[in-house]
């Protein structure tokens, strides 16, 4: 270990004149959780991505308060607050649509009754609280270790988080190893920041990744679901794929896409799930709204699309082949990946939706345009047509019959509703 490596005698602090964050760029939210409970004598500080960003001048994605209170005080101080999570217990605050997130400081402590390792090392649980510099060095990259304290607007600095934000570098705190033993989880945040961030990965975070990236495989499907699309809606999701692809990692996420790249995939389909991606990027980084069931339609496009091709006899029978090898690949994945149904429904029916936009005749296309999978189905085909995967005739033929059969505002309202099982009490 070198002495700068999260070495909690070696706090830096950076005084509220000596750093760029103001207060102008926190939300009001935030700030309110932070000087309730600095008023009420308790230790407050924004932590996270929240700092990390700010000195990145990034507008961050949510803010995370670090607090000495215990999460029954921080319950007690906001009547909209709730106390979740098991294996790690939080506040939740919510302000409007606004959730600002509550952690007691905490220390990692292996001895803790209240740490739960399983036979692989990897925390179960941890419930320990602790002092702020303890806090510090259980967090994960050292830039997501940083403070900023609300009673004197200062940023702490335990790990030397600071410098390597400069270096744009993500450096585990401690022993890389051990780190990803107890969270492989990290390993998938470290791809992630460094796409988002563009920030190299440190030589020993990254190198250990190749040792450690099976151990993705124990990971609980449904905690996969959520970091696979963190990752894929990071607004960065081109970048993503290829580290994923660098450090070995597609197995344990896609297994069947990992196997169909093995053996020399073509460049059309390459090309095809590169443009979907840049597609989703944009639409993440213009505000516009992204779906799993798309990224997940997109990743497993080029598997169903070979082994359909296989199944059937001629076009004619397309659909039900893809109705079948959709089953079969949906289900392999699910056992990787939990996805919950509607998105792995909605990714099924993009797939059985593409040779529909073969047929143009009749009343066809305008059931099809009412059917809620169509907007995410349409721009699926657009983007085979743009890389030569589909007829650029029949997909400029849509473009225009949309444009000439605009959907009313009133059967845009009614859309939703016939899906939704239940219908909202107070729909009018
Ligand atoms: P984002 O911009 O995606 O919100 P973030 O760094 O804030 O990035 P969060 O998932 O919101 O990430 O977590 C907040 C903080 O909690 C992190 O910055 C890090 O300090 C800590 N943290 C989160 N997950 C882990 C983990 N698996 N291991 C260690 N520390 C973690
Ligand atoms: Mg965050």
């Amino acid at each position: 270990m070198n002495d700068t490596e999260a070495n909690p005698g070696n706090l830096i602090v950076i005084t509220r004149n000596q750093h760029s964050i103001s207060r102008k760029s926190i939300s009001d939210a935030a700030l309110k959780v932070l000087y309730r409970l600095s008023k009420s004598g308790h230790r407050a500080c924004l932590v996270g991505g929240g700092v990390r960003d700010l000195l990145l001048k990034v507008q961050p994605k949510d803010f995370d308060v670090a607090t000495d209170a215990t999460p029954e005080e921080v319950r007690a101080l906001f009547k909209n607050s709730r106390i979740i999570g098991r294996r790690f217990r939080l506040v939740h605050i919510r302000f409007g649509r606004d959730i600002i997130e509550v952690a007691t400081f905490r220390a990692h402590s292996e001895d803790s009754p209240k740490t739960e390792l399983d036979t692989h090392g990897r925390i179960l649980r941890d419930n320990t609280f602790g002092e702020i510099e303890e806090d510090a060095i259980r967090r994960d990259f050292t830039v997501n270790a940083l403070y900023y304290d609300i009673h004197d607007f200062s940023v702490l600095d335990y790990t030397g988080g600071l410098a390597d934000i400069e270096k744009r570098q993500l450096r585990l705190i401690g022993d890389a190893a051990t780190r990803y033993q107890e969270d492989p989880v990290r390993m998938l945040r470290a791809l992630r920041f460094a796409a988002k961030l563009d920030f190299v990965i440190e030589d020993s975070a990254a190198s250990a990744i190749y040792e450690f990236g099976h151990l993705l495989a124990a990971i609980p499907p449904a905690r996969m679901f959520d970091e696979v699309i963190k990752l894929f809606h990071s607004g960065r999701a081109v970048r993503v794929l290829e580290l994923i692809r660098e450090y070995n990692l597609l197995k344990y996420l896609v297994p069947a896409l990992d196997e169909w790249m093995q053996q020399d995939p073509s460049e059309t389909m390459l090309d095809f799930i590169d443009q979907a991606l840049v597609n989703t990027d944009n639409r993440v980084n213009t505000g516009q709204p992204v779906s799993p069931a798309f990224i997940f339609a997109v990743l497993l496009w080029p598997v169903v699309l070979e082994q359909a091709t296989r199944v059937q006899s001629n076009r004619q029978k397309m659909i039900p082949a893809l109705v079948q090898v959709g089953e079969s690949v949906m289900k392999r994945q699910v056992r990787h990946i939990s996805i919950p149904r509607r998105f792995s429904q909605m990714a099924r029916e993009i797939w059985t939706s593409q040779p529909r936009f073969h047929r143009t005749q009749g009343k066809q296309p305008l059931r099809m345009m009412s059917y809620p999978v169509f907007r995410a189905a349409y721009d699926f085909m657009c983007i085979q047509a743009m890389v030569g995967l589909f007829p650029h005739k029949l997909s400029r033929w849509w473009t225009e019959f949309q444009n000439n059969n605009p959907v009313s505002p009133d059967q845009e309202r009614k859309k939703p509703q016939r899906s939704r099982r239940r219908p909202r009490r107070n729909a009018s």
